[in-house]
């Protein structure tokens, strides 16, 4: 059966964000944590199809970063770290969030994530007049005079500079009842209780702390890490030493990161425990800007790779820099709630080291052969979230399509090297020896790919199921297959199928399963 072309885009429909939730769920990719006992707020478990795709990303992360920068080399730190380490990195004193609540509804808000939202709107409000402007003017329309010259996108723009110069602003001096002015005078009002009566807005440390050991005093207090990062900084002297790397070198890393998030919402988006995958490069003083650079564009490539067509991208740079960074941008992706933030690539400066150094009391320096001279190098930093990579994906993949036959069908359009399964493998019957024969397929293939087998329901039901979990390949073995040792695999996205001998299937499948293509 083939499709007509009518698939879903993927942000294009109200209540879509609901129905990939659902999705997740029902197809075993992500559960409420503890359901038995309601679930607890914003924690979450990957089932059995979730972990093989997070798996998956994590590997394509790791091989992209490591396996191919031979400049690049990986570590394991643990989770906890001497709380010393946070007060170097700024952390106990400078990773707060600004909190406001709402007096009626009693709902707390992250002050300037409200006026982020706001901002978007209006920007939201430019892009509707490009669009209607160019479903008006057609192949004739012009983009970059109508953002010049159309009187109400001028309006916009000029209200959003403004408003951003003025954030920017507060942002950089701290000032909390300027952002609170902001949201009034933006009338900004609670999603909640629709009314504008917030309270003043305050800081918010957002480490977790624990205790380490049977007696609970302060000196025992200590964090679990809000980023991965610093396990990186505090090992860069292990790592020189044993690793024969020298200057430019990175040290990658992927583990849970712990955020006491004022909101974590979203779905997978924003909780409170998370995956990072960070990669902190080494470099010459001087020459960070030109990494920072560099790792954009390749990063970027990254992104792309994963089949995000280039209008779900997007760049954003930094109105506020934190602490330790002189430039940052994100890397956002288009979610069905918005352009939202997938990754960070900071120039870190040397901040870090240099803090570590001075409260530790240890050289933290490279001699530089070629300048015969040591010095504390200076970092760029990407840092991505695989949760969030894991949504974006889920979110770029999920769409309905109509078929001729006026059935829909559900299909999770995944790279194939990330498919949590690769080959379905399906005797059309159990009887007349063909579940043996597929049995033996199944364990030829299983030594290569993550493999499927299923006997029951017709093979219809099958194909759908596999499409719902995004399998590139279903392999159906029937009874020519006893005769000729040929099997038919269908695609996923177009739902062919093709007479193949077993021979070939590895093949067929490699080349299209190949990791490698998105990156070369
Ligand atoms: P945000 O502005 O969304 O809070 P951030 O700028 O604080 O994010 P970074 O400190 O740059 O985030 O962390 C790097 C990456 O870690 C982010 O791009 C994101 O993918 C991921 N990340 C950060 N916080 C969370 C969270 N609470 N839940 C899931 N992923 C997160």
């Amino acid at each position: 059966m083939s499709k007509e072309n009518t698939q879903q885009p993927p942000a294009g429909r109200a209540g879509l964000f609901q129905e990939i939730i659902s999705h997740c769920k029902e197809y075993g990719f992500i559960f409420p944590s503890s359901e038995i006992y309601d679930g607890l707020g914003a924690v979450y478990d990957y089932g059995p199809y979730g972990i093989e795709l997070k798996n998956n990303i994590q590997q394509y992360w790791w091989k992209a970063m490591v396996q191919l920068h031979e400049n690049i080399v990986g570590l394991d730190a643990a989770i906890f770290m001497h709380p010393k380490t946070w007060k170097a990195s700024g952390h106990v004193d400078a990773f707060n969030d600004p909190l406001i609540d709402n007096k009626d509804s009693k709902k707390r808000y992250r002050a300037d994530v409200l006026i982020e939202e706001a901002m978007a709107k209006i920007e939201e409000k430019t892009e509707k007049e490009v669009a209607k402007a160019e479903k008006k003017f057609g192949e004739s329309f012009d983009k970059g005079m109508f953002l010049k010259t159309n009187p109400n996108v001028l309006r916009n723009t000029e209200k959003l500079q403004a408003i951003e110069n003025r954030f920017k602003k507060a942002l950089e001096g701290n000032d909390l009842a300027d952002l609170k002015q902001i949201i009034i005078d933006l009338e900004i009002a609670c999603p909640v209780s629709g009314s504008r009566n917030w309270t003043d807005v305050r800081q918010f440390n957002l480490m977790f702390a624990t205790e380490v050991g049977s007696v609970a005093d302060e000196a025992n207090t200590i964090y679990l890490r809000p980023e991965t990062a610093q396990g990186i900084f505090v090992n860069f002297l292990n790592v020189l030493n044993t690793s024969r790397q020298r200057i430019p070198f990175g040290i990658a890393q992927i583990g849970k990161a712990f955020r006491n998030e004022i909101v974590a919402r979203q779905f997978i988006f924003r909780t409170r425990e998370f995956e990072q995958m960070e990669m902190q490069f080494f470099v010459r003083p001087g020459t960070e800007m030109q990494w920072y650079e560099q790792w954009k564009e390749t990063r970027w490539k990254w992104h792309r790779s994963l089949g995000f067509a280039e209008e779900s991208l997007k760049l954003y740079d930094h109105l506020k820099l934190a602490h330790y960074a002189n430039a940052a941008v994100d890397i956002q992706f288009k979610f069905p709630f918005g352009f939202k933030e997938v990754e960070g690539i900071h120039s870190r400066t040397d901040f870090d080291l240099k803090s570590h150094q001075e409260l530790s009391g240890k050289k933290l320096q490279y001699f530089d052969t070629e300048l015969n001279q040591s010095y504390v190098p200076y970092v760029v930093e990407t840092s991505i979230g695989l949760n969030r990579t894991f949504l974006a994906v889920m979110c770029n993949g999920y769409r309905i399509e109509k078929l001729e036959d006026g059935s829909e069908r559900t299909v999770l359009a995944l790279p194939p090297f990330l498919a949590p399964v690769q080959i379905a493998v399906f005797p059309l019957m159990k009887k007349d020896g063909l579940a043996e024969k597929a049995r033996e397929v199944f364990d030829l293939l299983k030594w290569d790919y993550k493999c499927f087998y299923e006997e029951k329901d017709n093979i219809g039901k099958r194909y759908r199921r596999q499409d719902a979990i995004g399998t590139p390949f279903c392999i159906t073995i029937d009874h020519d297959t006893l005769n000729d040792n040929t099997v038919t695999i269908r695609d996923r996205d177009t739902m062919k199928q093709e007479r193949i001998s077993i021979e070939r299937l590895k093949e067929v499948v490699n080349e299209k399963v190949d990791w490698k293509k998105g990156l070369r």
